[in-house]
């Protein structure tokens, strides 16, 4: 049974001009990039193509990007950089609603003696940019935003964040793994000092990401070793993945905008059709600076898994924000920072489309949910008080 796959935000499928561009490198091109000779060379020119194709993606140079195995990596690597090279600032500024790839970092900088604050949202996932500009002391050494967030979409206003930030003189790193390939990020106009991204978001593998790196930031390697990306990032480099990472952005960068219409229509019919066919329905998040691709939905007094396991059985993938489901003890962080109720967080479902989806995924996901909803309500106490609107 074919799957219909709504859980892009986790990963997305290899797309097929990547693995075709991705094979070679598999088979007869396995040569050592480092190496002397003609045979590895060659090989070390394609990676150097795929550091322009990336570059081009978000308008860089391409010696500021800097290959790195994940999206996770290049978050630890940007704000480990900023900390080592400014060793005597004690003080990091990030968000409560962050990837534990810079949430769970920043813990462990606390036990290494760092002072760590967490910037509240509101309701809708918003940051209050006051909170920011009063937040900067003279001890801060970096402050680690999102571009976009994973569970919910809500896009921050980057451009504002990152004036205030400079005008104070502090190191900015934005995680912008969910908006890379879907929005326009221009680094030219965008005076983020580090920027990270991720393959497997973008319809590349997984195993491969980037970090850019503003020409002129200070930068201190996280990995040691060889003298690979000019000795910013040591280790043979996972080339087939850089080179379908290269292809990736092309292709990002060529139907971003036929996409985006695309997926929006999709995303809203799919929302559109939930809010009116599920009784006390709530999206989770700001729908006016969101990603076009992604809808949190609560509905309350239902287990997010116990939906995710009906779902499965159509073969339907999409995500939850309550703890089994995301492989965590705890529920969403996310959706507590906004103050969602317990009971709706639990019920939070989150679809987030590709290019991939089709009218198809979206009409089988409107015809199965109301039914799943209300059985599942039906077997609840609290639920079965909750009445058709
Ligand atoms: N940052 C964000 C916003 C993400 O959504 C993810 C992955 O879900 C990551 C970082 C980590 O990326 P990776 O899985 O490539 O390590």
């Amino acid at each position: 049974m074919k799957a219909i796959y709504l859980d892009n935000n986790a990963s997305t499928r290899v797309a097929d001009e990547v693995i075709e561009a991705m094979l070679p490198y598999f088979g007869t091109l396995y040569g050592n990039p480092s190496s002397m000779h003609t045979f590895g060379g060659q090989i070390h020119r394609k990676i150097e193509n795929a550091r322009q194709e990336i570059a081009e993606l978000i308008n860089a140079e391409p010696d500021e990007i800097i290959f790195t195995s994940c999206g996770t990596e290049s978050d630890n690597t940007a704000v480990m950089s900023a900390l080592q090279s400014n060793p005597q600032k004690k003080h990091i500024i990030t968000t409560k609603v962050e990837h534990p790839a810079v949430i769970n970092f920043c813990k462990t900088m606390v036990r290494k003696g760092y002072e760590v604050t967490y910037l509240p949202v509101d309701k809708s996932g918003k940051l209050n940019l006051e909170d920011l500009e009063s937040a900067i002391t003279d001890n801060t050494v970096a402050v680690s935003i999102m571009y976009a967030n994973n569970e919910t979409g809500v896009i921050f206003p980057i451009d504002e964040i990152a004036s205030i930030v400079k005008s104070k003189g502090v190191m900015l790193h934005t995680d912008a793994v969910q908006g890379v390939g879907k929005l326009l990020i221009d680094v030219k106009k965008l005076p983020v000092d580090m920027l990270s991204l991720s393959g497997h978001k973008i319809h590349a593998s997984k195993g491969v990401g980037a970090l850019y790196v503003r020409k002129g930031t200070r930068f201190s390697p996280y990995m040691i070793g060889g003298h690979q990306e000019k000795g910013r990032r040591a280790g043979t480099e996972n080339v087939a993945s850089i080179i379908g990472l290269g292809k990736a952005c092309v292709l990002a960068k060529k139907y971003m905008h036929e996409e985006h219409t695309k997926i929006k229509a999709l995303r809203d019919t799919l929302e559109q059709g939930l809010l009116e066919s599920c009784p006390n329905p709530r999206i989770n998040g700001d729908t006016e600076h969101r990603l076009t691709n992604t809808t949190n939905i609560s509905f309350e007094y239902v287990e997010g898994e116990a939906i995710l396991l009906r779902l499965n059985e159509d073969n339907i993938c999409a995500s939850s924000g309550s703890a089994c489901t995301s492989g965590s003890l705890e529920p969403s962080h996310v959706l507590r920072a906004m103050g969602v109720p317990f009971t709706a967080i639990h019920g939070s479902i989150r679809f987030s489309l590709s290019r991939y989806s089709t009218d198809e995924d979206i009409n089988i996901v409107l015809d199965r949910m109301p039914k799943i909803i209300k059985e599942l309500r039906e077997l609840s106490p609290y639920g079965r008080e909750v009445k058709a609107t």
